[in-house]
């Protein structure tokens, strides 16, 4: 499976894209992995994966009802962040 793509939201520039597997461990701070692209139907982000932009953190608020729980922890757990630490370390 070398082809296979994560989905990466990143929370500096609000883009969603892919990184093929082998990248990931070039992932950057900001870049979230997700299981899967946030859906157009989402209520609150409309699939564009944030909620807002908090101009004092300079980055956007990842979507709580579908970036947040699509989180892949196991690659979080590889770059040594979990959301919760990257939004401590946003809200410095
Ligand atoms: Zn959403």
């Amino acid at each position: 499976m070398q082809t296979e793509k994560i989905t990466i939201f990143n929370v500096y520039t609000g883009e969603i894209y892919n990184l093929l597997k082998s990248e990931m461990k070039n992932i950057l701070e900001g870049e979230i992995p997700l299981l899967k692209r946030p859906k157009s139907n989402c209520n609150t982000c409309f699939g564009r994966g944030f909620a807002g932009y908090d101009s004092d953190k300079r980055a956007y608020c990842t979507c709580n009802r579908c970036v947040d729980k699509q989180l892949d922890t196991k690659y979080l757990k590889e770059i040594k962040y979990t959301c919760l630490v990257l939004r401590k370390k946003l809200s410095k």
